[in-house]
C-alpha cells in the first residue's frame, strides 16, 4: 500500500468520507457478538453509488482488500476484516436513500444502505411493507440482507431475501459495474449475474442499489401461543393450521422447555404465557389484508381442531398488541439469554420439515452420549425447517473458554453430520463468514466449489473482495 493511500481516497470524490479514529475503527472491526475482530486501514463511507466504482478501482490498483459492511449485525465474522490490517471497511451507511416507491407496480428502488426498519416505516405510510422480518431489523441494511440472503420469521410465507428481490446494481471486484434495475417481475436478460451477489457475503462485489417487491400491509393479525408434547405434535399442528388458513399462516416458531427456562432465568419478566409444564411452545402468527373477524374465526377453528385432535394441549390468542409483543419478546430473547446465562453452542441448520423430529432426537441423544452434562436447546423457524438447535452447559461445567472451544468443535461436527445425513444443511440464514469455512468446504460438493472458484477468479481476479470468507481459507490479501 502506498503511503498516501488514505489521502487519495477522499480525493476521488467530494462525497466520500474517510474515518481513521481509533474508536470508529474498533467499532467497525468488531462484529455483533464481539467474538470476531480485525484491523482496517480506514472506514470509507461513499455518499454516492458512483463513488463505489472509484473506491474499488483504487483498491485494485493498490492491492487493498475491500470489506463491504452494512449494519454489522451478522455474527459469523463475515462483516469484519482480517487481522492483517490491509483492508478498508466500505460502510454503505450513507447510501441510505429510498429512491422511489411505485405503488401500482408494488416495488421500491432503494440504495443498499437503507435500514430495513426505516424502509418499513416509510412503506407503512403507503399501506405497504417489505416482508423480510429479522430481530436485527432496526440496524441491518438492505445490502447486508441481500449479501446474506437473509431469512427470518416470515420465510414460510414470503421466502428469503432472494425471493423478494427483482434486481440489483453493484460493482464487482474486477471493477465492472453491473445494473439490472428494471422493476419487472418478468424479464429475459440472459444470465442473471446480479443473483450471484445474493448470499455472496461481500466476496464478489459491492451491492449499491436494489429493486424490491412490496406487499400490501396486512390489516388483520392473530398471534397464538400453544403448548405441544412433542415436535411430531407441533408438526401435526402446522399441517392443521395450514389446512384451515393456507397462505395466511405467516410464522410458525417453536421453543423447547429448557430454552424457555434459560430465557426466564435471564429475564424473569419474560414469563411463559402457559403456566403448567409442557415440552414445546409454538408461536404462530396469521395475517390477512382483509377482515379481522374472518381471520380470528378461522384461527379459532383451526386451534379448536388441533386441541380436539390432541396435537396441542393449550392455546392462547394474544388479546392485544402488548400481549403479542410479550410473546415475540420471549422468542427474540433467545440469543441474548443463551449468551448471558451459560455456555451455549447453537446452530443454524435446516432439514426438511418432515425430518425435524428425527433431527432433534438424534442431536439430543448423540451429543449427550459424548457430553453427559449437555442439555438440549431448541428455538426456531420450524415452519421452514430451520430450527436453531443448541446445547447448553452451566458455566461451572467448563474450566475456561479454551476448554469450551474444544467441546464446541466436537458438538458442531456431530450436529452438522446429523443434519447432512437427514438431507439438511449446516447453515441456513446466518451465513458462512469465517466461522463456518471448514464445514462449507466439507459439505459443498467438489464440483460446486470448483465452479464457485471459477466465478470468483473471473469477477474478483485479485481476490480483493472480503478475503478469508466463505471458502477462502487464506487470512487476507
Ligand atoms: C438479534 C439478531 C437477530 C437476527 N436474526 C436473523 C434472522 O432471523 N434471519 C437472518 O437471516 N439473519 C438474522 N440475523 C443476522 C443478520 O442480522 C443478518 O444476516 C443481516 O442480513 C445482516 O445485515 P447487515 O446489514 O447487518 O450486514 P453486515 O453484518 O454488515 O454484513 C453481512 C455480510 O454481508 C456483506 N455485505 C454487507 N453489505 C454489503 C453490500 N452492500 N454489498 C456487498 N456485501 C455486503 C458483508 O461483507 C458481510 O459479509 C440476526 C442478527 C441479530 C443480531
Amino acid at each position: 500500500v502506498t503511503s498516501d493511500f488514505a489521502i487519495r481516497i477522499p480525493a476521488l470524490s467530494p462525497t466520500i468520507e474517510l474515518i481513521v479514529d481509533a474508536d470508529t475503527l474498533r467499532r467497525h472491526c468488531t462484529d455483533y457478538n464481539g467474538r470476531n475482530t480485525g484491523q482496517a486501514l480506514a472506514i470509507v463511507r461513499p455518499g454516492e453509488t458512483g463513488d463505489v466504482v472509484k473506491i474499488v478501482a483504487l483498491c485494485r490498483q493498490e492491492g487493498v482488500a475491500v470489506v463491504p459492511q452494512g449494519g454489522n449485525t451478522s455474527d459469523y465474522g463475515g462483516s469484519v476484516p482480517a487481522a492483517t490490517g490491509r483492508s478498508i471497511v466500505l460502510s454503505l451507511s450513507r447510501l441510505n436513500r429510498i429512491l422511489d416507491i411505485d405503488l401500482t407496480n408494488n416495488t421500491a428502488r432503494v440504495e443498499a444502505g437503507v435500514v430495513l426498519a426505516d424502509l418499513n416505516r416509510k412503506l407503512a405510510e403507503h399501506d405497504r411493507w417489505f416482508p423480510v422480518s429479522l430481530g436485527s431489523e432496526g440496524t441491518c441494511q438492505i445490502g447486508g440482507n441481500i449479501a446474506m440472503n437473509a431469512g427470518g420469521n416470515t420465510v414460510l410465507r414470503y421466502g428469503m431475501m432472494r425471493d423478494n428481490l427483482l434486481g440489483v446494481e453493484g460493482v464487482f471486484g474486477n471493477g465492472d459495474h453491473y445494473a439490472d434495475m428494471q422493476p419487472l417481475r418478468k424479464k429475459c436478460i440472459g444470465y442473471h449475474i446480479g443473483d450471484l451477489l445474493v448470499g455472496s457475503e461481500g466476496t464478489l462485489g459491492v451491492i449499491t442499489k436494489a429493486i424490491l417487491k412490496l406487499q400490501h400491509l396486512p390489516k388483520a393479525l392473530v398471534t397464538a401461543w400453544m403448548s405441544a408434547a412433542s415436535l411430531n405434535d407441533a408438526l401435526q399442528t402446522l399441517d392443521m393450521v395450514r389446512q384451515h388458513l393456507g397462505e395466511r399462516l405467516t410464522a410458525f416458531e417453536v421453543i423447547n422447555q429448557l430454552q424457555r427456562r434459560v430465557i426466564e432465568r435471564y429475564q424473569p419478566a419474560l414469563k411463559d404465557p402457559i403456566a403448567q409444564d409442557y415440552e414445546w411452545a409454538i408461536l404462530a402468527e396469521f395475517t390477512d389484508t382483509a377482515g379481522q373477524e374472518a381471520l380470528s374465526a378461522s384461527v379459532e377453528a383451526a386451534l379448536a381442531a388441533a386441541l380436539e385432535a390432541g396435537a396441542i394441549s393449550d392455546a392462547l390468542i394474544a388479546a392485544n398488541g402488548a400481549q403479542r409483543q410479550a410473546f415475540w419478546r420471549i422468542r427474540e430473547s433467545v440469543l441474548d439469554a443463551n449468551n448471558a446465562m451459560g455456555w451455549a453452542v447453537t446452530h443454524d441448520a435446516s432439514v426438511p420439515v418432515s425430518k425435524l423430529p428425527a433431527f432433534a432426537e438424534r442431536v439430543d441423544k448423540e451429543v449427550r452420549a459424548q457430553f453427559p452434562t449437555a442439555r438440549f436447546l431448541a428455538a426456531g423457524h420450524a415452519g421452514d425447517g430451520n430450527i436453531h438447535l443448541g446445547v447448553f452447559f452451566e458455566k461451572a461445567d467448563f474450566d475456561g473458554l479454551a476448554d469450551f472451544k474444544r467441546a464446541t468443535q466436537a458438538i458442531n461436527a456431530q450436529v452438522f453430520q446429523i443434519a447432512h445425513a437427514l438431507g439438511g444443511h449446516f447453515s441456513s440464514e446466518h451465513g458462512i463468514g469465517t466461522k463456518h469455512r471448514m464445514p462449507f468446504l466439507t459439505y459443498t460438493p467438489a464440483s460446486n466449489l470448483a465452479l464457485m472458484r471459477v466465478l470468483k477468479s473471473a469477477l474478483d481476479p485479485q481476490g480483493i473482495m472480503n478475503p478469508g470468507k466463505i471458502f477462502d481459507t487464506a487470512e487476507a490479501v
